[in-house]
Parts: C-alpha cells; sequence; structure tokens
C-alpha cells in the first residue's frame, strides 16, 4: 500500500501514520521525524534544517527531497509507505509523483485530515509539554497554521483533481479517524 498523509500540524498525522503501517505493513516514513534526525546530526545542514524547524518555516524543498527520496526509495521496494507529512509544497508533490514514475508504483489514496484551528492550536499546546518541541509554543503554532494554509493547502486541489483524496474529520478519537481512513480505502478500492 501507497498512501500519504495531507493535514495540518495537530490533525494527527503521525498517529495515524503509525497505526495505518501497522495495518497496512507498509513503512511509515515522518517528515518531520527524520529532518528533526537529521537536525540532530549537526553540522552545517543539520543546523540549517533545526532554524527553519525552530521558526515553523518548511525546509526547504530540495533538502527535504535529498533526506526523503532515498526512504521512499527503500520503502517502494518493501512492502510500501505511509508518507506522513510529505509531500508539503506543489513542487514536493511534482517531485513525489515523478520519483513514483521512475519507481513504478502508484499512490493509493491522499488521506486529507481536517479540523478547525483553534482544536488544532489547543492539541499542540496540549501535548506541548510531552514533545519537547520547540516548534510547540504559541506564536509558531499559528505561524504553522498559516503555513500550512499557504502553502500546503493547494495539495487538497492537486489530490482531488487526480481523484485519490481521501477527506476524514479529524475532530474525533483516534480510533474514530482510523476507522473512518479506513472504510474509506476499502469503499476506494472496491
Ligand atoms: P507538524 O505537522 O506538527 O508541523 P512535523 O513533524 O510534520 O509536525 O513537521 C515539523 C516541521 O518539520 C515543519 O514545521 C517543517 O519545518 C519541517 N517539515 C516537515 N515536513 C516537511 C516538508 N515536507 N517540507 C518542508 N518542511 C517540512
Amino acid at each position: 500500500m501507497r498512501l500519504l498523509l495531507l493535514a495540518p500540524p495537530g490533525a494527527g498525522k503521525g498517529t495515524q501514520g503509525e497505526r495505518l503501517a501497522v495495518w497496512s505493513g507498509a513503512r511509515h516514513i515522518a517528515a518531520g521525524d527524520l529532518l528533526r534526525a537529521e537536525a540532530q546530526a549537526g553540522g552545517r545542514l543539520g543546523h540549517e534544517i533545526a532554524a527553519h524547524q525552530a521558526r515553523g518555516d518548511l525546509v526547504p524543498d530540495q533538502i527535504v527531497l535529498d533526506v526523503l527520496t532515498p526512504a521512499v526509495v527503500e520503502a517502494a521496494a518493501c512492502g510500501g509507505y505511509i508518507l506522513d507529512g510529505f509531500p508539503r509544497t506543489l513542487p514536493q508533490a511534482t517531485a513525489a509523483a515523478e520519483l513514483a514514475v521512475r519507481l513504478g508504483v502508484t499512490l493509493d489514496a491522499a488521506i486529507y485530515l481536517h479540523a478547525a484551528d483553534e482544536v488544532l492550536t489547543q492539541r499542540l499546546l496540549n501535548r506541548a509539554s510531552q514533545s519537547g518541541r520547540t516548534d510547540d509554543v504559541a506564536d509558531v503554532i499559528e505561524h504553522r497554521l498559516q503555513v500550512y494554509a499557504e502553502t500546503t493547502g493547494p495539495l487538497v486541489t492537486y489530490y482531488a483533481e487526480r481523484g485519490i483524496l481521501v477527506a476524514v474529520d479529524a475532530n474525533q478519537p483516534p480510533d474514530s479517524v482510523t476507522a473512518d481512513i479506513q472504510a474509506q480505502l476499502a469503499s476506494l478500492a472496491g
């Protein structure tokens, strides 16, 4: 199975990505986690990634592609992937589509998790104490939601036009979100 999760910060991409990976046997590839690991590793690239993440800005496309592509190539060869937080820009979406063609695979669905900004902000503030993430503070959260609306939002139309968009209400308990996703994937396949 090959899926991607398209969702604003706080919608539950990580939780659902992990569950869908266990359920389908595909690999969960979380863009934010891979970039944070790269940032931790330090060096010039690490520092540049860390600076973008701390501000709540997107990491430049070329860096994202350099970090994510090897993971996607590897996962495509063994059971597929659940892309969580990639692509987030139109150029990334185009690059991901070209990569899929090169690998001879197709995307089964783009799962769009939606919830109101107030719900998302509250969730991110609630998890801030456990997440330990420097970008889980009020002003950066607001900026991340803005960046999402302006830059990632247009991907909803992009995947809807390709006939593979699955929209799910993220403002429900995690089990209900998972059940909705699975039901919609089943009807897509049927
Ligand atoms: P969230 O969705 O809550 O913002 P993520 O862990 O998915 O959490 O992303 C955290 C940060 O990592 C983003 O604010 C951005 O700086 C960077 N990032 C993650 N994915 C991408 C991507 N596809 N393109 C550019 N930057 C990204």
